[in-house]
């Protein structure tokens, strides 16, 4: 695994922290049965170890960690293929239309643009 220094989505997203870390690459997948289609339309954030693995807000360890992850990339999903239904290709929703809308009162403060690399 390569190792390199840049910020970690979760620091960002969390604290606003923009320090510069050790990162480690994150796949966010939206579950087993779909292992194909998460591949292909893969999704990978970098994480520091802690947010990544260790931590008590790891992605690997914490649901509801792991949860936001999925519904930012849900959100990245369709911004970047405005044609196709989240719901239609990956048979799942994470987003609470409630939720979506609250998240667009707040869309200034942070850019999941940012953090969101497709693979
Ligand atoms: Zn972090
Ligand atoms: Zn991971």
């Amino acid at each position: 695994m390569q190792q390199k220094d840049g910020c970690c989505y979760l620091c960002v997203r969390l604290r606003e922290d923009y320090g510069l870390k050790p990162i480690e690459e994150h796949h966010v997948s939206f579950g087993s049965a779909n292992r194909a289609l998460s591949e292909r339309f893969g999704l990978k954030v970098y994480l520091c170890p802690e947010h990544h693995r260790t931590g008590k807000e790891s992605a690997h360890l914490n649901h509801a960690i792991a949860r936001q992850l999925q519904q930012d990339a849900q959100k990245r999903f369709q911004e970047c293929y405005p044609g196709l239904s989240f719901l239609e290709v990956f048979g799942i929703n994470y987003i609470d239309p409630a939720e979506e809308e609250e998240e667009t009162a707040h869309s200034d403060a942070f850019s999941i643009e940012q953090g969101f690399k497709f693979i």
